[in-house]
C-alpha cells in the first residue's frame, strides 16, 4: 500500500505529568537509533506523538521495528491529503479501495478538525467524506457505534491525515526511565522473559550469568550470549557479566548437604549479583522465579534465598503460569534458544530431592563453616568478564586483569 507517514502514539507514561517530557525523549532517542537503517525517513516530534515521514522507506518493516520499542502504544500508517475536502474524500476512497473490505463490512468516518481554520466542522466532514466513499463502495454498511472499519481523518495545519488501522505495539515505559537492575540470566525459558518484562517497565537491565566450566560447556555460554543478543534487539545494547562459578559450586557439593545445594548456590549467586549491582549502579536484582515452579521457587525457598541480599528482589513472573510465560518467550523470540538442551550449572548438580523448605539457620551454619566462601565470592567478582552486546551484532569484551580494564572487539 502507498502510505506517506507513520503516526506513532506513546503509551501510559503520557499520564505521568512532569515526567512526560523525559519519557518522550527516551522513547524518541531509541526510535532515532532504529531509524538510522531508514535514511530517507524523517522524524517529527509533536507534543505526545511522533510522525515518521516515510519518503519511500518500507513501512511494514518499519512498523515491525517500532512495535518493539518500549513506550510506544500503537502505530497507524497514514495517507496525507492536501487541505481540501474533495482531495481528502478522494484519498479516503483510495485508502478504502486498497483495504478492499468484504461486502457488508460496517463502516464509519470519524473526522477531527484539529486546525480550527479549516472551513468544515468535524460533523460536516463525516458527511462530506462518508458520502463519496459509500457511493464508491455501496456494499459497505454504516454503523456509527461499533463499525468494523473506522476511517479516521485528522485535519491539521500541515495536512489531512487519513488512516484506518491502529496497530498495537509493546507499550510500557521507555527503556531506562525507571532506573537500572541486575538480572540473573540463565539459559532457561523464564529469565529472558523476566528481562523483557522488566525492560517494558522502563528498567534498564544488565545481565549476569553463572557458568561452571568445564562442567558446563562452551555451548551453554554461547547460548546465553545469544539470548542476551535477542534482548539487545529490544534495548539497543545489553551488558552481560559472565561469572565463573565452578569453585563455589564444587565447594558446596563437598558439604554433604545435597538437598540444600541449590539453596546455597542461589544465595551465593545473589551475593555476587549484589556486588556487581553495586559496582554498576543497579538498585535491584531480577530473577525469572515463578512461585511453585520448582523446589527453589517455593515461598519458603524464596524466603531463605532472598535473605542473602539487601537489594530488592524483583520477580516479574512470580504469579504467572508457565504457559503464559512460554507465549511471551515465543513472541519475543527467545523460546527457541531457551529450549536448546545445553546443561545449565544448576541442572548439573541437582540432587534427587532438593529441599522445598530449607531452614535458614542450617543454611547459615553451612555457609559459616565454609571459611573461604567470602573470599571465593570476591574472586568470582574479580574474574567476571563483561561483554557488551549491540543490537547490530557487535560484541565488545571487557576483562579485568590486575585491575586494568581491557576493551576488546570480537
Ligand atoms: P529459567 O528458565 O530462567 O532458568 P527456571 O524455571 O529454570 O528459570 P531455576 O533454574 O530454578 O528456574 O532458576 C531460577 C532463577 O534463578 C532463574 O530464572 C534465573 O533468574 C536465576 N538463575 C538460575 N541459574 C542461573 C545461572 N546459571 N545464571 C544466572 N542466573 C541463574
Ligand atoms: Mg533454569
Amino acid at each position: 500500500m502507498n502510505y506517506d507517514m507513520l503516526l506513532v502514539r506513546f503509551g501510559e507514561f503520557t499520564l505521568k505529568g512532569r515526567n512526560r517530557g523525559r519519557f518522550e525523549r527516551a522513547a524518541l532517542s531509541r526510535v532515532k537509533e532504529l531509524l538510522r537503517d531508514y535514511p530517507q525517513a524523517k522524524l517529527n516530534h509533536e507534543f505526545g506523538r511522533l510522525y515518521v515521514v516515510l519518503n519511500g522507506e518500507p513501512y511494514e518493516q518499519m512498523i515491525d521495528t517500532l512495535q518493539k520499542v518500549f513506550g510506544i502504544a500503537s502505530i497507524s500508517p497514514v495517507k496525507v491529503a492536501p487541505l481540501d475536502i474533495d482531495e481528502i474524500a478522494a484519498t479516503a476512497t483510495a485508502l478504502i479501495g486498497e483495504i478492499a473490505p468484504a461486502a457488508g463490512t460496517t463502516f464509519k468516518v470519524h473526522a477531527r478538525r484539529v486546525w480550527k481554520e479549516f472551513p468544515h466542522s468535524s460533523q460536516e466532514m463525516n458527511h462530506l467524506i462518508g458520502s463519496p466513499v459509500l457511493r464508491a463502495f455501496p456494499a459497505l454498511k454504516v454503523d456509527v457505534r461499533h463499525p468494523q472499519l473506522e476511517l479516521r481523518v485528522e485535519v491539521r495545519q500541515q495536512g489531512a491525515y487519513v488512516f484506518s488501522e491502529v496497530i498495537p505495539a509493546t507499550g510500557g515505559f521507555p527503556l531506562g526511565t525507571n532506573g537500572k537492575a541486575m538480572l540473573l540470566l540463565s539459559g532457561g525459558i523464564d529469565s529472558p522473559v523476566a528481562a523483557w518484562s522488566s525492560m517494558r517497565r522502563g528498567l534498564e537491565v544488565e545481565c549476569v550469568h553463572f557458568y561452571s566450566y568445564p562442567y558446563t560447556s562452551e555451548l551453554a555460554k554461547e547460548k546465553v550470549i545469544d539470548l542476551a543478543k535477542v534482548l539487545a534487539g529490544y534495548a539497543g545494547r545489553i551488558k552481560l557479566h559472565l561469572v565463573p562459578f565452578t569453585d563455589i559450586q564444587t565447594s558446596f557439593t563437598r558439604t554433604g548437604q545435597d538437598n540444600l545445594i541449590i539453596t546455597l548456590m542461589r544465595r551465593s549467586m545473589l551475593r555476587i549479583a549484589t556486588k556487581l549491582a553495586e559496582r554498576e549502579g543497579a538498585l535491584a536484582l531480577v530473577t525469572g522465579d515463578s512461585l511453585g515452579q520448582v523446589a527453589s521457587q517455593t515461598l519458603s525457598s524464596m524466603n531463605v534465598i532472598g535473605r542473602a541480599t539487601e537489594l530488592p528482589m524483583l520477580r516479574p513472573l512470580v504469579m504467572m503460569d508457565k504457559n503464559d510465560i512460554i507465549d511471551i518467550a515465543q513472541k519475543i523470540g527467545t523460546y527457541e534458544l531457551s529450549i536448546l538442551p545445553y546443561e545449565d550449572c544448576c541442572t548439573l548438580f541437582v540432587p534427587k530431592s532438593p529441599s522445598t523448605n530449607p531452614n535458614l539457620l542450617v543454611v547459615e551454619r553451612i555457609e559459616a563453616s565454609l571459611r573461604e566462601l567470602p573470599a571465593m565470592i570476591d574472586q568470582a567478582v574479580e574474574a567476571t568478564e563483561t561483554l557488551v552486546l549491540e543490537a547490530n551484532g557487535k560484541v565488545w569484551g571487557r576483562r579485568r586483569e590486575d585491575s586494568v580494564v581491557r576493551e576488546e572487539y570480537f
